[in-house]
């Protein structure tokens, strides 16, 4: 099992391939990693209604700990481009899905 996986509970993530499909209820794009549940490492929800949005994928979940542990816990949603994500959850909503990159693409937003 993953135990690293709660402390990512509560950070803001925007994803790419979310621009074209926002929450379906409120229009955000914005998801909140939420608590694992059975082989998943961490459930997503909206940011705004709480709309379950998808499913955080380990390898995305790993890069995310990586950087906060060496970035510190951000105080803007951070934005992922990645095809992986995509697929993970392609029977959910995010259906886009473009193998351009083979890794992790994290940019960390700034005003
Ligand atoms: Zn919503």
């Amino acid at each position: 099992m993953i135990n690293d996986a709660p402390l990512l509970a509560g950070l803001r993530i925007q994803l790419e391939r979310m621009k074209d499909v926002p929450c379906g209820v409120c229009g955000q794009m914005v998801v909140v990693v939420g608590q694992a549940a059975g082989p998943h490492v961490a459930s997503l929800h909206c940011a705004t209604c709480d709309r379950h949005r998808g499913w955080l994928p380990k390898t995305i979940a790993d890069f995310l700990l990586e950087t906060i542990s060496r970035f510190g816990w951000p105080t803007e949603a951070i934005t992922i481009r990645n095809p992986e994500f995509a697929q993970a959850n392609a029977t959910a909503l995010w259906v886009h899905a473009r193998s351009q990159s083979q890794h992790p693409e994290l940019v960390m937003k700034r005003n």
